[in-house]
């Protein structure tokens, strides 16, 4: 491609809300193009990397025995009434309606649709396992959508979904899909590890969750050093502190006045935040918008609590739970807001972390304003309704596996991988005959990449502050051709040789024919991040050119072809 023709506009002031590298550079670079918040298009580079990455994850999954198809983006609502999700997915799902008021959804995910093609088409035993997948628009109304490509509202995502007569079948399914995602991400050059992971809205059993580590991703895992242990932190167990050998003491009421926090009333009485109490507030809602119950955790005040763990615990849908306003609550349930303990609450779920259960002789709000209770103890002053780990991991916290502290870092999730079962199966009916003409439910799995957000991670683990510096393998072309002066007619000649020897062999090349000066060129090129330069300049007389890869600093004057036989090795090499 001759750059003088092709429709690229590099921009040198960025809108202020791109805050991240790849956001930045994308935009910059004229690859992506904003349309509203949360809604991009692809100009022709961006659109040619986002294809590279499309068909690294197609190779690799036609390998895996996948089968493509393409679904639509719009659904009907019946089908996600079936499941159960038109209502638990919440405000995320984009809906709509057509002229004669009948419900639809732009598709999130397709679990609905796969299940319902395979209870149409498949009856037999014979016909499993299979494996379909598609490469598709998503629509998901985030409710922050930011940084780009990263947490948009129309986004690129690979799905597969895997159809197995069995949960060994699953399992195979599932490594097969696992294995191919490392291969995938391998290819597309990314720094990243495989953790275990929540399975959210989705629902199903275990999970994986594929995080390139990314100081600004939105994921934070936990793992150890010292063993295998890797995880999200909403997924990660945490181990209870082990009980004192202690007595229990008689319950008091103090005064405490003006102590509204943790650190607050410790302060006041002279003891560790982890011989107290904290509790945090909630309130579900129902289908109609109604409060449906008044929910109060507690974990010990040194702690966290992890929402995704009480979500699960509480077995609600995420959007339905909200802190509750204090006042409000404690009208309804007792509570005092800053002062609030387990004991005497009334028409509210109490749910407490494991851990209190042992421990002794705590101190928690005595909800009453200005006052705390001391020497409080599980099963003598309270009880839960739910007693279970709902505390997050922290680093340094000692590993659930091997008890030595664990590390944490941060990271984008470009890919997930599940283990449905037959909860879509079991609700949609989708059933096979077995060798005896015997009826059970399809066992599914399903596994998302997003390919969009995959090419910003690669942008964001491979930059520099003069631009994106692409791998190879997704790069949206191999080398660019830097002509110094178009109108000298050796140079010309000998860029336009150098042009068509690599468009033979296979190359994708850029040709940078404007009549710009050199110094923008450069610049251009830099931040275009195309991996091999070849520069032809005044030495082109002299059948020498520039030879440099945008990764490393050096550059060398070489013969024409050699620079021609170095430039075809390392893309075929790389690619
Ligand atoms: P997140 O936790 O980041 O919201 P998710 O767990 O809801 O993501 P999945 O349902 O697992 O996402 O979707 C599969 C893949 O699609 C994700 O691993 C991610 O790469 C991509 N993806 C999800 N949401 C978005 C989005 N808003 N913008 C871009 N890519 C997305
Ligand atoms: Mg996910």
């Amino acid at each position: 491609m001759r750059l003088s023709k092709m429709h690229l506009k590099t921009l040198r002031e960025v809108p202020n809300e791109a805050e991240i590298a790849s956001h930045i550079l994308l935009v910059r670079s004229g690859m992506i193009r904003k349309l509203v918040s949360g809604v991009y298009g692809f100009m022709p580079l961006g659109w040619k990397a986002a294809r590279k990455i499309e068909n690294i994850i197609r190779e690799e999954m036609d390998n895996a025995g996948g089968q493509e198809i393409h679904m639509s983006a719009i659904q009907p609502a019946e089908i996600w009434q079936e499941s159960g999700r038109w209502y638990a997915y919440g405000p995320e799902l984009w809906r709509l309606k057509d002229r004669n008021g009948r419900d639809f959804c732009l598709g999130p995910t397709h679990e609905e649709i796969f299940t319902d093609i395979v209870r149409t088409d498949v009856s037999s035993y014979r016909q499993l396992p299979m494996n379909l997948y598609q490469i598709q628009t998503k629509y998901r109304d985030e409710a922050r959508p930011r940084f780009g490509l990263m947490r948009s509202r129309e986004f690129i995502m690979k799905d597969a979904y895997s159809f197995d007569a069995d949960f060994e079948g699953l399992d195979k399914s599932y490594n097969e899909m696992y294995d191919a995602y490392e291969r995938i991400f391998t290819r597309c050059a990314l720094d990243f590890r495989p953790v275990e992971a929540d399975t959210g809205a989705i629902g199903g059993s275990n999970s994986h969750e594929f995080t390139a580590i990314s100081e600004v991703g939105e994921s934070e895992i936990a793992y150890c050093e010292n063993c295998d242990m890797a995880a999200t932190v909403e997924r990660a167990e945490c181990i209870d502190a082990k009980p004192e050998n202690e007595e229990m003491l008689t319950l008091e009421k103090v005064s405490t006045p003006g102590t509204k926090t943790i650190e607050a009333v410790a302060d006041y009485l002279k003891i560790d935040k982890n011989r107290t109490i904290k509790a945090l507030l909630f309130v579900t809602y129902d289908n109609e918008g109604d409060v449906d119950s008044y929910v109060a955790a507690f974990v010990r005040g040194d702690r966290t609590l992890n929402m995704v763990k009480l979500i699960n615990a509480l077995d609600v849908p995420e959007h339905t739970i909200e802190f509750a306003d204090e006042e409000e609550m404690g009208y309804e349930t007792g509570c005092v807001g800053g002062f609030t303990g387990p004991m005497g609450l009334t028409n509210c779920k109490i749910v407490v972390d494991s851990e209190l259960v042992q421990l002794k002789n705590l101190c928690a709000g005595a909800n009453e304003k200005d006052y705390h209770m001391i020497n409080v103890n599980y099963g003598r002053d309270y009880e839960g309704d739910i007693i279970t780990d709902i505390k997050t991991l922290r680093e340094g916290d000692p590993c659930p596996e091997c008890g030595k502290p664990v590390k944490h870092a941060r990271g984008i999730e470009v890919g997930q991988v599940f283990k449905l079962g037959t909860k879509y199966s079991e609700s949609m009916g989708a059933m096979y005959k077995d060798e005896n003409q015997k009826d059970h439910p399809i066992v599914m799995g399903c596994y998302g990449i997003g390919v969009t957000r995959t090419l910003a991670a690669v942008v964001e683990q491979h930059h520099d502050d003069n631009g994106i510096i692409w791998p190879m393998a997704v790069a949206p072309y191999h080398v660019i051709i830097t002509l110094v002066k178009p109108n000298d007619e050796i140079q010309a000649l000998v860029a336009d040789k150098i042009y068509d020897t690599l468009i033979k062999a296979g190359v994708e090349v850029i040709l940078d024919d404007r009549k710009e000066r050199p110094g923008v060129k450069f610049k251009d090129a830099d931040l275009l991040g195309i991996p091999v330069r070849i520069t032809v300049g005044k030495l082109a007389v002299e059948d020498i050119v520039e030879y440099k890869l945008r990764r490393e600093d050096d550059k060398i004057e070489v013969s024409v072809d050699e620079a021609i036989s170095k430039a075809i090795k390392i893309v075929s090499d790389e690619k």
